[in-house]
């Protein structure tokens, strides 16, 4: 049998964002590389959050920064916790909405020297778009400046990942951009998202279709019959809205 990789999940809960936990560590322990050692790096400002009592759950505190610093400030976070990440195979940082539907198998590992050791996720808005039409950030202030007709691929926020070494050399690079656009009074346009796709350009990489990231409701003819990873509507009454949500 293949070696058993030790994998850490990124994840991010606070405020409102609680409310996904549950049902995406339940469906995360059932469906994704479900045959490697899993252990869940979990900030959040709750004081109490389901299966908080099991081992391979790691509860950091994190106050609520504020929307888009919940997102944005990822990084930082992730990067607090560096000297226990080194020592893992893989991380992965998922979306707090994200749902596992179907089993998630080792083709989505990247590999250190085809792809670069990260592995992103194409965003399902822009499967069928040309890159002018991408939204890229189209700031030259910013440290996510992507000129018009550069860039191959639109990659979402939500799902990404790579070998610990590397996916911590992202984490080390983007917070810096983030940190001397902050300086510079800037935010990119999409926030992290943008900064990654920034940083992939002219890199190698894994890039997974929108099986993996398609949204609950959406109708796109994009493997919409194999769907291994949903984006639970953060918009839906159920959630309560993306106001709600991001206080
Ligand atoms: N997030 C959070 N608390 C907040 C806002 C955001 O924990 O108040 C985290 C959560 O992990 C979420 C991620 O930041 O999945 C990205 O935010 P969101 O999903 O709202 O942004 P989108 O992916 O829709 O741009």
């Amino acid at each position: 049998m293949a070696k058993k990789l030790n994998i850490a999940i990124l994840y991010i809960c606070t405020g409102k964002y609680t409310v996904f936990w549950k049902d995406f560590y339940e469906s995360c322990e059932k469906y994704f590389l479900k045959k490697h050692k899993k252990s869940y790096f979990v900030f959040t400002d709750s004081d109490h959050i389901d299966y908080d009592n099991k081992k391979e759950v790691k509860k950091i505190y994190q106050k609520k920064l504020g929307w888009p610093y919940d997102t944005l400030m990822r990084f930082d976070m992730f990067l607090s916790q560096k000297d226990e990440l080194k020592m893992y195979d893989y991380l992965f940082f998922c979306n707090a909405n994200i749902l596992f539907e179907k089993e998630i198998k080792e083709d989505i590992l990247p590999d250190k020297y085809a792809h670069g050791g990260i592995m992103v996720t194409q965003h399902p808005g822009f499967y069928d778009k040309t890159n002018l039409e991408f939204t890229y950030d189209r700031n030259p202030k910013s440290k996510a400046y992507i000129p018009m007709g550069g860039g191959i691929s639109y990659v979402m926020g939500g799902f990404n990942g790579g070998l610990s070494e590397e996916y911590l050399k992202l984490c080390e690079e983007l917070s810096k951009n983030i940190h001397d656009d902050l300086e510079n009074n800037v935010i990119a346009l999409w926030h992290d998202e943008s900064q990654i796709n920034k940083y992939i350009i002219n890199r190698k990489y894994r890039i997974l279709p929108c099986k993996y990231g398609y949204p609950e409701g959406w109708d796109i003819p994009c493997y919409k019959d194999d769907i291994r990873i949903l984006l639970r509507d953060k918009a839906s009454k159920k959630y309560g809205g993306h106001d709600y949500l991001r206080n």
